[in-house]
């Protein structure tokens, strides 16, 4: 047998088909026309832009986890690794909007959900008229999602939710306006963790504050939400009474596997910013390209973008959508991924000097942006108790 042919030299762990591929050109391309120009404004504007999320509903992109004959595009999580990271190379903010709605909201609503529940609130959620998102954090709990004190009492055929979540992504589409479907976790009964389809005409159901004045991902909208009396038929829930920890332990996974690809998309970004500027910009009669310090921003950066990636994209790979048992690694690559976005961002400031302090070659924004993934979905020291809890539990299977 030659060298060669017992080499994978062919495989491409970031498209790995070619249906990968013309996802990622088709993503690219809608980025680039129709992302990119009004990312800045939205983010100036704090704006969550209705109309181009809609176009993501004519794109396929919203039920991208979806198999094709529930309406989705049939995809995986490599795919929707590659859509989030496309996004966020542009604007993370829309990104993180996407991700709300196509990761937090329809793929666990998918996983967890019946036939009649499918037909009833899937074809809304898949074209783009609805805008959803997942309600797990509360004003006083975050990390300690166990400490959750929304309540759902069943009341013959209906279940009465009281409380209040905070931070929910998507949970407004503009002032005054309430996002339309969210899954809602709720406790029923003890520690015991149900989850609820709540509709935004649901009666004891409104929007709360809308969280404005955030450091990043402001053209998304983050809003506190109200659950007063809130009246939701027990035909609403997903799955038995009580098994939604389940639900939010397998969601959690591609939920990071995603966050890390959107640390993936503003690192490369920033990386082709900052190349681009030290061939170009010169000092002391030449490209700053050349000088010993600058290299080290930009190789360290490369560096550390191509090892997230790698690590993220084989997550990807490994991963079976709505299956649990892939923490540790979906922990693992958010965790470096997050760090390594903001560091990379932050290098390509420092590259630019005081043109990357402004928001006009972008690296500003993403600057901003980046920070999030060290806090949404779980934040880092989430991620080192989890990896250690898992390493510990299992250290002969994980460190063979
Ligand atoms: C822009 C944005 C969008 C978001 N979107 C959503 C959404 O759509 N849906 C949703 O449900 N939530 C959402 N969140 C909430 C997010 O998931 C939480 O902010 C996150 O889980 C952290 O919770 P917390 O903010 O309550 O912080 P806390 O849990 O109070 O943590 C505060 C600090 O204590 C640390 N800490 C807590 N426990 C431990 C521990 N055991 N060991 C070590 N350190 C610990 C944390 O790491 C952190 O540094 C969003 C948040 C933001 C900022």
């Amino acid at each position: 047998m030659s060298a060669d042919s017992q080499s994978d030299h062919g495989f491409d762990l970031f498209n790995p088909t070619e249906e990968h591929d013309a996802l990622r050109r088709m993503v690219r391309d809608f980025v680039s026309s129709e992302v990119e120009p009004q990312a800045m404004a939205s983010d100036r504007e704090e704006k969550f832009n209705r109309e181009l999320f809609r176009q993501l509903g004519e794109l396929d992109l919203l039920g991208i986890t979806v198999p094709d004959e529930a309406g989705g595009a049939g995809f995986d999580a490599t795919a929707a690794v590659i859509a989030h990271e496309e996004i966020s190379a542009s604007d993370p903010g829309f990104a993180l909007a996407y991700l709300a709605h196509s990761m937090l909201f329809v793929n666990n609503f998918y996983q967890n959900s019946n036939d009649e529940q499918r037909a009833r609130w899937l074809p809304k959620s898949l074209n783009g008229d609805w805008v959803g998102g997942m309600c797990m954090s509360e004003p006083g709990v975050g990390t300690d999602v166990l400490g959750m004190t929304t309540k759902a009492e069943r009341d013959g055929d209906n279940y009465i939710i009281n409380g209040r979540k905070m931070w929910i992504t998507n949970g407004g589409l503009e002032a005054g306006v309430s996002g339309d479907i969210f899954l809602v976790y709720a406790k029923t009964g003890g520690n015991r963790i149900s989850s609820f389809i709540v509709e935004k005409d649901r009666p004891g159901f409104s929007l709360g504050e809308k969280i404005g004045d955030k450091l990043g991902c402001r053209s998304s909208f983050t809003a506190g939400l109200v659950f007063e009396d809130c009246v939701v038929p027990a035909s609403n829930r997903l799955g038995e009474e009580g098994d939604s920890m389940m639900h939010m332990m397998a969601n959690l996974e591609i939920e990071r596997l995603t966050l890390a690809a959107m640390s993936l998309g503003i690192a490369k970004r920033c990386l082709q910013v900052m190349v681009r500027y030290a061939s170009e910009r010169e000092a002391f009669g030449q490209p700053i390209n050349r000088f010993g310090q600058i290299q080290r921003y930009i190789g360290e950066s490369y560096a550390k973008y191509a090892a997230a990636r790698a690590y993220t994209y084989n997550t990807a790979r490994m991963m079976s959508i709505g299956a649990t048992g892939g923490r540790v690694d979906s922990d693992g690559c958010k965790l470096f991924a997050a760090q390594m976005g903001k560091e990379v961002a932050d290098n390509a400031i420092q590259v630019l000097g005081g043109f990357g302090y402004v928001g006009e070659y972008v690296v500003e924004r993403l600057w901003r942006d980046a920070k999030l993934i060290e806090i949404g979905g779980g934040t880092i020291e989430a991620h080192q108790k989890n990896i250690t809890k898992d390493l510990t539990r299992s250290m002969e299977e994980l460190l063979d």
